[in-house]
């Protein structure tokens, strides 16, 4: 108790302090770091957008509403639908990495705001209210990053569609290293039994989007989807930045 207080302080003036650092430093475009305010023409330009309308399940460019996809949606198994604004290619990846390892919010906010236009896009009402949930980062990660990225995604997208952030449901029961990483040889293998589901009641009998940046081979949303299920969620879906 005694040094409850102290600590908690502590906590209030740092995260004063970064909003402060945020909002005096000059305005750059935070896809390229060039000066203005918001993403600059270029950047604007290089920003490969998603299908609209999308396919109502992987949110590729379908020629009209309600026609078919070309997919075959192998790569979403156990998910309802995916939604993402970019292609990971152009300014897209570039804002995601801005976010990611310099942790720039304005990168973030805009990140959100494509997230969230793309998920009113392609869900439907019978989503409204649903769980958003973070595929999380390990505590090791997340200690040298400082800041949880996907975390804070849900936060944001929480408000801007009016879902409910539950941060903390599915856990890492073993640290994996990056899918991207060379020496992972298969992806299923590598996240295979990594994640583990914490405050079940949250999701049971709920629908859940999980809320990730980039969707490469999809082997994480995947497990992810299956530890949920498992716990009773009734449908899981995916949101992330990019799609590779
Ligand atoms: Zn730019
Ligand atoms: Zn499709």
């Amino acid at each position: 108790m005694r040094d409850l207080l102290p600590r908690t302080w502590l906590r209030l003036a740092r995260r004063t302090l970064l909003r402060l650092v945020d909002h005096a430093l000059p305005e750059v475009c935070p896809a390229c770091g060039t000066a203005g305010a918001g993403l600059c023409r270029r950047c604007d330009q290089n920003l490969v957008r998603r299908g609209d309308p999308p396919c109502p399940r992987c949110g590729e460019l379908v020629l009209a509403a309600r026609t078919r996809c070309i997919a075959d949606h192998r790569d979403l198994q156990r998910l309802a639908w995916h939604a993402a604004p970019w292609r990971y290619a152009g300014a897209g990846g570039a804002l995601v990495r801005r976010f990611k390892l310099d942790g720039d919010a304005a990168a973030g906010r805009v990140i959100a705001r494509g997230m969230a236009d793309a998920a009113r896009l392609q869900a439907g009402a019978e989503w409204a209210g649903a769980a958003l949930v973070p595929v999380p980062l390990h505590g090791a990660r997340l200690r040298q990053r400082g800041f949880d990225q996907t975390a804070w995604l849900a936060r944001r997208l929480a408000d801007a569609l009016d879902m409910r952030c539950c941060v903390g449901v599915l856990a890492r029961r073993r640290a994996t290293p990056p899918q991207g990483d060379p020496r992972v040889g298969s992806r299923e293998a590598n996240v295979a039994g990594a994640f583990l589901a914490r405050g079940v009641r949250a999701v049971r009998r709920r629908r859940v989007v999980l809320v990730d940046d980039v969707f490469t081979s999809g082997a994480t949303a995947r497990e992810c989807a299956r530890v949920l299920l498992a716990a009773g969620a009734r449908e899981v879906a995916l949101l992330t930045a990019c799609r590779s």
